[in-house]
């Protein structure tokens, strides 16, 4: 089956989908996008990605590339055209073409959208979040801005590949007050030993993350003692558990943070569980 793309008002083939090449987001990474989970033939939590969306857009002085509306169609749409039961939906709108200038473009050049959908195996992450992740610390080297969820994203890449290189599957990004902010692609939580569950406000240094505005929903039900304050990468060596969220990941237990194993080196019960639990906590969308 040839996957399909939306990119500008058409469905293509994925193989042929295309931007030009003066689209902002190849020059300038001028554009934003959102990634939801789809799960069980369901889109994960669309109105909030598409509440972060708005925020992101306006932060930007972007304009919506169509209606609200219309964009939850074509995701469904793409979700749908390309069989995806269990995988994510990505959405990435820049402020458009136009002849290379850093200077906005005039009014009428309208921002792009491209919507994609991939699939992935629910057994394979579930068989990794039996093992857990390491993650290795990385010096903060990102703009200020990172509550916008801008396809800028360098840094990150940088940032992960080296986790990878040394056998890692994230990276821990770490200020210089030597607290832990978020990951790569995820933000970061930890348990402590007296069993808080312990994550950064999200005021600044991180991205609001989707899937951890819905583990707090999920904490909040279950009862559990949550503290939201920075924490240092030390404390997060002596936790009990660590874990982190996104929409790709859900929440995955971190078993090593550099050369350090955290609480008995196995996946912690508290993440377990608000693994297991997680869907039932969020909004869900049957395509
Ligand atoms: N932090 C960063 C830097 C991210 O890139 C992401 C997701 O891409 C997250 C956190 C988690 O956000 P969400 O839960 O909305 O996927």
């Amino acid at each position: 089956m040839s996957r399909i793309a939306y990119v500008n008002g058409q469905y293509v083939r994925h193989t042929d989908a295309a931007v030009h090449i003066e689209d902002r987001g190849y020059q300038f990474a001028d554009g934003v996008y959102e990634v939801c989970e789809v799960w069980n033939g369901n889109i994960v939590d669309v109105p909030r990605h598409l509440d972060r969306l708005d925020r992101s857009l306006t932060e930007l002085q972007i304009d919506w590339p169509m209606t609200r509306s219309a964009v939850e169609f074509v995701l469904r749409q793409v979700v749908r055209r390309n069989k995806v039961h269990d995988g994510i939906v990505y959405i990435q709108v820049t402020r458009g073409v136009a002849k290379r200038d850093h200077f906005f473009p005039a009014d009428d050049v309208a921002p792009s959208i491209v919507i994609t959908a991939r699939r992935s195996s629910p057994e394979a992450a579930n068989a990794q979040a039996e093992k857990g992740i390491s993650v290795f610390s990385y010096p903060e080297n990102r703009w200020p801005r990172v509550d916008i969820k801008t396809v800028a994203l360098l840094p990150n890449v940088l940032a992960k590949q080296a986790a990878k290189e040394k056998g890692g599957k994230e990276a821990w990004y770490v200020d210089a007050d030597g607290c832990v902010t978020e990951g790569g692609s995820t933000n970061a939580w930890i348990v402590t030993k007296a069993g808080a569950l312990v994550t950064r406000p999200a005021e600044n240094g991180i991205l609001r993350g989707i899937t951890r505005t819905v583990i707090l929903d999920l904490i909040e039900r279950e009862g559990l003692v949550f503290e939201e304050r920075p924490f240092t990468l030390e404390e997060a060596y002596e936790a009990k558990e660590a874990f982190v969220t996104a929409a790709s990941t859900i929440a995955m237990p971190v078993i090593r943070i550099d050369d350090r194993i955290i609480g008995n080196g196995h996946p912690g019960s508290v993440a377990t569980r608000l693994r297991e639990q997680f869907h039932t906590a969020t909004d869900l969308q049957a395509v």
